[in-house]
């Protein structure tokens, strides 16, 4: 396998057998995060409830996936961002004027009828699906999403909904993408090609011409994209690179990833490592190790993996 790093300010696309350098979400995106949620929740029996809430959350994104089709957008405004290498996708832009609010409303119907399946264990949910706050109030969260700003005491119930309903809607976007943006380049490096976005956390991943190639994954449209190993995905500073990992009550590796921190930076990004477990995903193992980012913040690290469905508190202000 040839050094993808040639390949670094070349515009062609990547010779055959190359890592691809831009990968969008497979169609399964969620479902197999559904998955990776209930094999979780047999492991972490303390966590149960709210890893088997955000199972069902999954299975509702990836109904609402399937179901709705992507909105009509012009692509040659994409074709302009791609030539001006912007990434064409970007969400402040873009919130006014797609309609992620249907497929919030199809969200929240079809986790209502997810939950109703568990008999009472979800009532609470249940009932706050039913007051899903005004049409205004909804845009505010999806703004402070996006923005990564922190969301007011009273939305904080609500904002996990509208941060999933975002992701399905900008993953179906990225997908319908007819073709893809390159490597981001410079002080970009660390943001989506396709959205902008900053990454929930980045993989190791595995299979044919990816294998031992780390990527980082879009915290809202789920692109992967390619990023030398070994190097702050912040500052992209190689030398004061620290791996802080997750360890079970005997010691040994609880699950397959650790926190990549950064000494010259202090910003510490999840890196799941598919050689280690094949199916970890990088937002269902990311909120699975909350307990980890209260570690790193004692440690002087601020959290910098951006995950919609975490979007409150302190965390994203
Ligand atoms: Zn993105
Ligand atoms: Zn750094």
């Amino acid at each position: 396998m040839s050094d993808i790093s040639d390949t670094l300010h070349d515009p062609k696309p990547p010779r055959h057998g190359e890592p691809p350098q831009v990968v969008v979400a497979e169609s399964r995106l969620f479902a197999t995060r559904a998955a990776r949620f209930r094999e979780l929740q047999t492991r972490l029996d303390e966590m149960g409830l709210f890893l088997g809430f955000n199972d069902h959350l999954a299975r509702a994104q990836h109904r609402v996936l399937k179901e709705r089709q992507a909105d009509a957008f012009d692509p040659q405004s994409w074709d302009m961002a791609l030539a001006h290498e912007f990434p064409p996708l970007a969400p402040t832009a873009l919130i006014e004027t797609l309609d992620w609010q249907a497929d919030l409303t199809m969200l929240l119907d079809a986790l209502d009828r997810t939950l109703a399946d568990e008999g009472e264990t979800f009532d609470a949910q249940r009932a706050l699906l039913a007051t899903p706050g005004k049409l205004s109030e909804r845009r505010e969260i999806a703004r402070a999403i996006v923005e990564q700003k922190s969301i007011a005491f009273d939305q904080r119930a609500l904002a996990p909904l509208v941060g999933a309903a975002l992701q399905v809607t900008w993953t179906r976007l990225a997908r319908s993408l007819k073709r893809l943006p390159g490597r981001p380049k410079g002080a970009a490096q660390g943001l989506c090609p396709c959205c902008g976005s900053p990454p929930v956390a980045s993989t190791v991943q595995l299979g044919r011409h990816r294998s031992r190639v780390r990527y980082l994954v879009c915290g809202l449209c789920a692109t992967q994209w390619y990023l030398e190993r070994a190097r702050c995905s912040h500052c992209f500073d190689t030398e004061k690179l620290d791996y802080i990992g997750v360890e079970g009550p005997d010691g040994k590796r609880a699950l397959p990833l650790r926190a990549e921190s950064c000494g010259a930076c202090r910003a510490s990004v999840k890196l799941m490592d598919r050689e280690w477990e094949a199916d970890t995903d990088p937002f269902a193992d990311d909120i699975a190790t909350l307990g980890l980012d209260v570690l790193l913040e004692e440690l002087g690290y601020a959290r910098a993996g951006f995950n919609p469905l975490l979007a409150f508190g302190d965390a994203q202000s």
